[in-house]
């Protein structure tokens, strides 16, 4: 397994579907690269996590986002806007991952500056290869920051 300046990648999923999140864990499951998945299913806990705050005093900084748009509680958009608009959290790559194929909600996301925008695919076989790209290219291909 390939590390990341010798440890994991650290992977944070923001996901309230129980279903994408297990697909999510089989597609990294079996990766080249060492990665610990983290999941939070809603929007405020997203932000709790980015913190450390509340139950996640121990979190890590994640070196990449993956981010639905439509969550419970704070949506993805409000997420992706505080994690853009904070300096500590701006460098973190996020990537959304989203069900909606909409004009407007690919234009605001990338306004919002969201780094990619993914449409997930409803067939599960194409969603783990969907996930398997992401793998291939954000954690392969791509430079990520340093870990401060
Ligand atoms: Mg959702």
């Amino acid at each position: 397994m390939s590390t990341f300046l010798g440890q994991s990648i650290e992977l944070l999923l923001v996901e309230d579907s129980p279903g994408d999140v297990l697909l999510t864990q089989e597609a990294l499951a079996d990766s080249r690269i060492a990665n610990r998945l983290h999941v939070v299913e809603d929007g405020e806990r997203a932000i709790d996590f980015l913190m450390k705050r509340g139950i996640y005093t121990e979190a890590v900084r994640p070196d990449l986002i993956m981010l639905d748009l439509n969550l419970p509680r704070k949506d993805g958009r409000e997420v992706l806007q505080f994690i853009k608009s904070n300096p500590d959290l701006t460098t973190i790559p996020v990537v959304v991952l989203t069900t909606s194929r909409a004009e407007e909600d690919i234009l605001r996301t990338y306004k919002l500056h969201a780094n990619c925008y993914i449409t997930k695919p409803v067939d599960m076989n194409q969603f783990c290869s969907v996930i398997r790209s992401i793998e291939d290219f954000w954690l392969t291909v791509v430079k990520l920051p340093h870990k401060k």
